[in-house]
């Protein structure tokens, strides 16, 4: 089982960011925070009702995200981490990841601290190395801050170290995003995740862009930057195992690795989703609303309960996003059927666009065809829904999902969360605009 901490606490809002995130202000000592407090309070609450239910579990991967959890003291990651050995089995191999951001590593003590409290892996949200770039993303740290955390990490021993990074901003340049990355790679993290930006609806970003002060760059540059910037992280030696993240060889994501695997994630803190034996709930946003549902108990008690369907199309969402690709033997034993022949026309045409490859019971999206996943998931998603629906699941084992027990509603959603570094750019200079195929 993986586990995902939420932690909602940032210094600021950066002027594209969506996710559920609390500004604590600039000054604001994390520590002597008593919202902060509470929420601890209530994670630990949290974490022993779930103990009673799944109490001794394996757990594979810890993941402190946000928000910035590098905000909370370490000693509170300590207690936290301590907490969770207490009720399920953390082994030596545990990947504990916690999302930093660069200037929250400042102090003397932190990363050493961190280390000390369990955590072998840190993801920091450098974002850009380039001044201007983080003044308009209204980043709270500069380029400098960058280097000295990964330098501060590196000193201290942690031995796995990933970065974001972000492309397609406002006034960004190929040539820009390319330094960007040889910048990075000089710093020699074990992994990096890059996203293209995507305007998120009611963001400063959003406003400003429709407003005519940002400008995007050109589709076509965009595109250039996923591309080129693949290939020159490759020609580094960063494997590109999803379509937004790379890895030395061995420093793949553990995490990610088993949430594309289908492995059962535990979600504490507000906001977070849990999907465990075939039931998914969302924690609610707020914090006092998932206080509330802690402290009485009701969390989880009303799941989503995934149909064999929705199994099925989250498969081939989450596999697609991989350089493994679709293992076609899973689509089988999920639903008794090919999948090859379910989507022969669209497979026929993806395949000539040099969009996907087949090779050895896989099928994979080629690097153009992730620059375009979106529009192909979503067509794979249409027809395979269509045909499960006419013709319904042939005996495939996974079709042992447990029914939905009285009283509680299925009722699917699958959201199409694609990795902002791969949207519907249907024109680009690498590829030949697809013809979807009708029937
Ligand atoms: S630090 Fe991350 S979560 Fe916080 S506001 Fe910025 S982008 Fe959002």
């Amino acid at each position: 089982m993986l586990v995902y901490i939420h932690v909602p606490f940032c210094r600021t809002r950066c002027n594209y960011c969506a996710f559920h995130s609390v500004p604590l202000g600039r000054g604001v000592d994390a520590a002597a925070s008593p919202q902060v407090r509470d929420y601890v309070d209530t994670l630990l609450m949290e974490l022993a009702l779930h103990a009673d239910t799944l109490g001794g579990a394996n757990i594979q991967s810890v993941f402190f995200g946000g928000g910035t959890p590098s905000l909370l003291p370490p000693r509170i990651v300590g207690v936290i981490l301590d907490r969770l050995g207490r009720h399920f089995h953390l082994g030596d191999k545990t990947e504990i990841t916690l999302e930093a951001n660069p200037e929250s590593l400042r102090g003397r003590n932190v990363v050493p601290d961190l280390l000390s409290a369990g955590v072998n892996r840190l993801s920091i949200g450098i974002q850009s190395l380039d001044e201007a770039m983080l003044r308009t993303l209204g980043r709270p740290h500069k380029a400098q801050d960058s280097l000295q955390a990964v330098f501060a990490a590196r000193e201290a021993g942690c031995a796995n170290i990933s970065m974001d990074l972000m492309w397609g901003l406002p006034g960004q340049s190929v040539r820009q995003w390319l330094q960007t990355l040889k910048d990075a790679v000089r710093m020699s993290p074990d992994h990096i995740s890059t996203y293209g930006l995507t305007l998120e609806p009611g963001t400063q970003m959003e406003l400003e862009c429709e407003e005519g002060r940002l400008v995007l760059p050109p589709e076509r540059d965009q595109n250039i930057m996923f591309m080129e910037g693949a290939a020159y992280l490759e020609a580094q030696g960063y494997l590109h195992y999803e379509i937004s993240n790379f890895a030395r060889m061995g420093f793949q994501c553990r995490h990610n690795l088993g949430y594309w695997d289908g492995l059962d994630y535990l979600g504490l803190g507000p906001s977070a989703t849990s999907t465990i034996a075939g039931r998914r709930w969302t924690n609610p946003a707020s914090q006092r609303a998932w206080d509330n549902m802690v402290r009485t108990g009701a969390l989880g008690k009303s799941p989503e309960v995934l149909t064999p369907t929705v199994r099925v199309l989250e498969l081939i969402m989450l596999r697609l996003r991989t350089a493994n690709g679709l293992r076609l033997k899973s689509y089988r034993e999920l639903t008794g059927r090919d999948f090859l022949r379910d989507n022969q026309r669209l497979i026929q045409a993806l395949h000539e666009n040099g969009l996907i490859r087949i090779r050895n019971g896989y099928l994979r999206l080629t690097r153009s065809g992730m620059l375009v996943s979106n529009a192909i998931i979503a067509n794979l998603f249409e027809r395979t829904e269509a045909v499960l629906n006419r013709e319904g699941l042939a005996a495939g084992d996974g079709n042992a999902v447990a029914p939905a027990p009285e009283g509680e509603a299925a009722q699917p959603t699958i959201k199409m969360d694609l990795g902002k570094g791969a949207g519907n750019k249907a024109a680009s200079p690498e590829i030949r605009p697809v013809v979807w195929p009708t029937a």
